[in-house]
């Protein structure tokens, strides 16, 4: 690494001209310059290992071979870059090959929105659209939830940092424990449709529920297959819609391609964005069941909806989800960080460590919040990048490309484990528990 004096200059000019609202950045002080797959180099040419795939927008890794030849080759042509909703041969490309690698064979029939290009307007289509075909206000989310930054998604999250910020009163939302929150299960549920029910209950029906099949920001807290199928149940006979948000552990992040495929579940409406476009383009969707595709012409519109440089990356990356070794490496790769896992909560013992969440979309939440702190800043240091997450960022997540090699995954995980070693044999962090 630079001395700590060349690495603060080199930032300096950032810190001088970018807002205050810079976040990754205090944490991770470096000036990043390539990157390829799960390697990334800032300008000094210091080589990292990337567990972090921009939260979930990367899945498929830096720089993508097949998807970066194919828009070089698209831009050679001349092909059109933005166009609002109008037809183009890349959206065509990238629909057809969605139906047919993803839709078809999981037997989903949804019509595609495509929305402006991040997570949050996804969201709030898919509340919009909910509220429209109901008639009803009130849309029931989950204790640590999240669903990005605009008003309406915000208000659905369970960050109360965030609803502060808005500045306004966040209204429409119906606040429901998820899945494990304090012990919570099914029977929340059914006492929150007996409420419903009951003419003296104070609870209106709600317009749909919005549900993360695997909470990320939230702390890779994982609804059970049992509490899905319970929640789709109630959303059908309440007349609500189903919506989950597949933003973060959509696009294969939980090893399929659908976060509720092992669920048996079939949403009214799926938001996807991140990784949807391949290789880190702003894109995102709603798959929309036909008969609920309410809208009215332009009724959702957006300048950003037609990023076709998004649309000819996106079909590449679908393509690998009929690529049997993509599959296999994806399935190995989530196999080995679940037992790197087990490993490191025998080794470091329950009192302290815990596993969370599933496949690649798995991380470790530590006794003391100081604790998945250092372990970030040590991994930084071990040129590793990866991030926290859960209500006092006591998770560490492990998000590494799902296309990562097995060797530079053995590596990364030898540097948190080093990471994890010197914090947490550390006597003074110890005793602040
Ligand atoms: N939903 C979920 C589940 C997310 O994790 C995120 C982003 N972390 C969003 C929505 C918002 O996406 P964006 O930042 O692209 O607006």
């Amino acid at each position: 690494m630079p001395n700590a004096r060349l690495r603060d200059s080199a930032i300096a000019d950032f810190e001088a001209s970018e807002s205050a609202v810079r976040y990754y950045c205090r944490e991770m002080p470096a000036v990043f310059a390539r990157a390829a797959n799960a390697r990334v180099w800032d300008e000094n040419g210091n080589e990292f290992i990337d567990f972090m795939s921009a939260c979930g927008s990367l899945n498929y890794g830096h720089n993508h071979p097949r998807m970066k030849a194919r828009m070089i080759e698209y831009l050679a042509d001349d092909g059109l870059v933005n166009t609002l909703d109008l037809h183009t041969t890349a959206k065509r490309e990238f629909i057809r090959d969605f139906r047919e690698t993803i839709l078809a064979p999981r037997g989903l029939n949804y019509r595609i929105q495509f929305t402006g290009p991040t997570g949050a307007n996804a969201v709030e289509a898919a509340l919009k659209l909910a509220r429209k075909i109901t008639g009803r206000r009130s849309v029931v989310a989950f204790t640590n939830a999240f669903h990005g930054m605009s008003l309406g998604a915000l208000a659905a999250g369970g960050r109360q940092s965030h609803h502060r910020s808005s500045g306004i009163e966040l209204n429409g939302i119906i606040r429901l424990p998820y899945d494990g929150y304090l012990g919570a299960g099914t029977g929340e549920l059914d006492r929150f449709e007996a409420m419903v029910r009951d003419p003296s209950g104070g609870v209106e029906p709600p317009a749909a529920f919005l549900v993360e099949v695997i909470q990320g920001e939230g702390g890779l807290n994982v609804a059970s297959v049992e509490w899905l199928g319970h929640l789709a149940e109630l959303a059908r006979r309440l007349d609500a819609l189903l919506i989950v948000d597949d933003v973060q552990a959509g696009c294969g992040r939980t090893g399929k391609f659908f976060s509720f495929e092992d669920a048996g579940i079939v949403p009214d409406i799926v938001c996807l964005a991140k990784s949807i476009s391949g290789i880190g383009l702003p894109m995102a969707a709603l798959l929309i069941k036909p008969e609920r595709d309410q809208w009215a012409p332009g009724e959702h519109n957006g300048t950003f909806r037609g990023n076709n440089l998004a649309f000819v990356a996106a079909t590449v990356a679908v393509r690998l989800w009929g690529d049997p070794h993509f599959l296999k490496s994806l399935a190995d790769a989530g196999v080995r960080v679940r037992q790197w896992i087990e490993a490191m909560c025998e080794k470091f013992g329950a009192t302290s460590v815990r596993a969370k969440g599933r496949g690649l979309f798995s991380g470790l939440s530590f006794a003391d919040v100081a604790w998945s702190r250092e372990i970030a800043r040590s991994a930084f240091e071990r040129r590793l990048l990866i991030e926290t997450s859960g209500p006092y960022g006591e998770v560490i997540k492990i998000m590494p490309p799902l296309t990562i090699e097995p060797e530079t995954l053995e590596e990364g995980l030898e540097r948190l484990h080093s990471a994890m070693e010197i914090v947490l044999n550390d006597g003074r962090l110890r005793s602040a528990a």
